[in-house]
């Protein structure tokens, strides 16, 4: 009887012990329960490693050319031709060199699968696809052949150099036609030894002396500050601070408005009216115009262009004027400003994928009225009417005239970091088609040059045609 009785309780010490333990792995259950169930080592919750675009993608260009491929299988793969490569490294990328290439831009992506978890269901999980946020397939704006006429047009133009850029784009829908960049490579074959700037983007990265082209900004200063009707009387040489500014060739221009001065690109107006418009208003200028903001371009930050005015003598603000002294600019800045000046004030941001969600925005950076807007169409106008086409063989070419040209030629000189000028020119071009169906606007920089062949005229503006015509050719402007 006594043992009946010693073995009851020890049983019941045993079920109580047991109540006990339950209780408590039910409270905890409780509170814990999600984090059990979503423990790193629960194979329903594994995260997915999605390759890279460099190692599973396909990039074509607007007609659905191939520019890169790549899978397990395949492989990488470029175009066949291997201009093409070369004039599209910039755009399309490598392995990994080109910062500012589509396939750089792409990072590695690991997507995590989404789960609902309650006590009475438990854990649902909802698998992820490979590709599920991933748009492997991505079509470019650019066409491939006109990448490759613009490629070979900075071979033929840059008398030796082979550096420089060449960038186009419609600037009502933003979309870019041509970008093409050298020092450029074969990217199945990259070099191990790379001249200096061939990994720079040179349009969107890439700063330069911008030369008589900045005439256009002193110009749009004056007609915003009272001086549209400003007159000025080249004699080929005028003192401004008390140095000399020549004009080229010591040319005396003669008696000047701002729009013949343009035509002439007459450096004695521009640094004269860049004094009397006084530091302040040229730096609000600058500002207005997005000089000294930056925009994104797929992902891409734009080179900070350069601008220092503050500390400048009264012979350097006239520098300024035309386009010399420390300012540099981006080509995508100068392009983005002529598409301003087409587009009646508003300057579409460039873009280089198809039906980016991106696509159409406008560059609030950048602040120029209707109406100055129209009146600099009409000066850009009549330097082609009233001095390239009789002075540029190319600028003559029935085809090139029929696209009704605005723009502006520069000659700058390269100023190194010491503010010298070394013996190396860029050779400049901006301009644009004022046709409502053909609405493309152009920057050409011909970097480098020797400066006894540097020439806008003669360099920058027959490389800017072949490229023109040959976007005019493809049918590829939608108006
Ligand atoms: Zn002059």
């Amino acid at each position: 009887m006594r043992n009946t009785t010693k073995r009851a309780y020890v049983l019941f010490a045993l079920i109580a012990v047991f109540f006990i333990g339950f209780a408590i792995l039910a409270v905890r259950f409780g509170m814990n329960g999600e984090k059990w169930a979503t423990d790193v080592h629960n194979e329903l919750l594994a995260t997915t490693r999605v390759p890279s675009l460099y190692d599973k993608s396909t990039i074509t260009d607007r007609n659905g050319k191939m520019l890169f491929e790549s899978d397990k299988d395949k492989g990488h793969n470029w175009s066949a031709d291997p201009t093409i490569r070369k004039a599209t490294l910039h755009v399309v990328g490598d392995a990994g060199n080109i910062g500012s290439s589509i396939l750089k831009q792409s990072k590695e992506i690991i997507l995590e699968p989404t789960y609902t978890y309650d006590l009475v269901n438990g854990l649902q999980v909802t698998k992820v696809q490979e590709g599920d946020d991933v748009d492997r397939d991505i079509q470019l704006t650019i066409d491939a052949d006109v990448c490759k006429t613009a490629y070979q047009a900075v071979i033929s133009y840059s008398a030796g150099a082979n550096r420089g850029t060449i960038m186009a784009y419609n600037y009502k829908t933003g979309e870019v036609y041509c970008l093409t960049s050298l020092p450029s490579y074969d990217p199945k074959n990259p070099p191990k030894e790379p001249e200096s700037g061939t990994y720079y983007n040179k349009a969107l990265s890439s700063t330069f002396t911008p030369g008589s082209t900045f005439k256009i900004v002193t110009s749009i200063c004056a007609l915003e500050n009272g001086k549209a009707d400003y007159r000025f009387n080249c004699n080929g040489v005028v003192k401004v601070g008390g140095r000399d500014i020549e004009c080229y060739d010591k040319t005396k221009h003669g008696n000047l408005t701002i729009q013949t001065g343009l035509n002439q690109s007459c450096n004695g107006i521009f640094s004269q009216l860049a004094v009397e418009l006084g530091k302040e208003k040229i730096a609000k200028t600058v500002n207005q115009l997005g000089f000294t903001s930056t925009v994104y371009i797929n992902g891409v930050q734009t080179g900070k262009n350069k601008f220092e005015i503050d500390e400048a003598s009264v012979h350097e603000v006239g520098k300024i004027g035309m386009g010399q002294y420390r300012t540099e600019v981006t080509p995508c800045q100068m392009l983005m400003l002529m598409g301003a000046i087409a587009n009646n004030g508003k300057a579409v941001i460039p873009t280089l994928i198809m039906d980016d969600p991106t696509n159409g925005q406008i560059n609030e950076n950048i602040h120029l009225n209707a109406d100055t807007a129209a009146t600099m169409k009409t000066f850009l106008r009549s330097n082609f009417t009233d001095y390239y086409e009789s002075h540029s063989s190319a600028a003559r070419d029935s085809v090139i005239k029929s696209l009704e040209l605005c723009g502006k030629t520069g000659t700058a000189e390269h100023i190194d970091k010491e503010g010298n000028a070394n013996d190396k020119n860029h050779a400049w071009f901006v301009g644009f088609s004022q046709r409502e169906d053909f609405p493309v606007a152009i920057v050409v920089c011909l970097e480098d040059m020797p400066a006894t062949a540097a020439s806008g005229i003669g360099n920058a503006i027959p490389a800017a045609c072949e490229v023109l015509k040959a976007i005019w050719n493809a049918h590829i402007v939608q108006p």
